[in-house]
């Protein structure tokens, strides 16, 4: 269990923290009980992304290469993406991706 708050610092809760690597497994993480919450970078100041069970970090299921992003012309992402790793998409994967 980690103590978790959003921007803003209060609630903090205690929460378990899961990190799924595909959709599938966020999604089965998710029915498998009540009070669970999907969390992106924990930056909302009074919706703190923190579920009373459990929260669901979804920063494993962004894009790891341009490819995977893009598609048709459209920009394909999960919350916690950040605009380093946007700007490093839109430099064609050139570099480290950023945060
Ligand atoms: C310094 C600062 C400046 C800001 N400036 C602006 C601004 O100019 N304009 C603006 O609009 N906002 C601004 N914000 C607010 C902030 O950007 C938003 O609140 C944004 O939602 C934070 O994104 P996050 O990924 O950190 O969300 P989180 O805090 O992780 O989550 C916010 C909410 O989204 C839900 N959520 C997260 N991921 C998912 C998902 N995959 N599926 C379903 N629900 C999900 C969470 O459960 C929670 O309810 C600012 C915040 C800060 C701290």
């Amino acid at each position: 269990m980690t103590l978790v708050s959003g921007w803003g610092r209060y609630p903090t809760v205690e929460t378990e923290i899961v990190t799924p690597r595909t959709l599938e497994a966020a999604r089965r993480l998710t029915a498998e009980g009540e009070g669970v919450v999907a969390r992106g970078n924990g930056r909302a100041y009074g919706d703190a992304a923190i579920g009373v069970s459990r929260t669901i970090a979804m920063k494993a299921l962004n894009p790891h290469s341009p490819d995977d992003a893009l598609s048709n012309g459209a920009l394909h992402a999960d919350s916690d993406i950040g605009i380093s790793t946007l700007f490093w998409i839109e430099r064609g994967g050139d570099g480290k991706p950023g945060g």
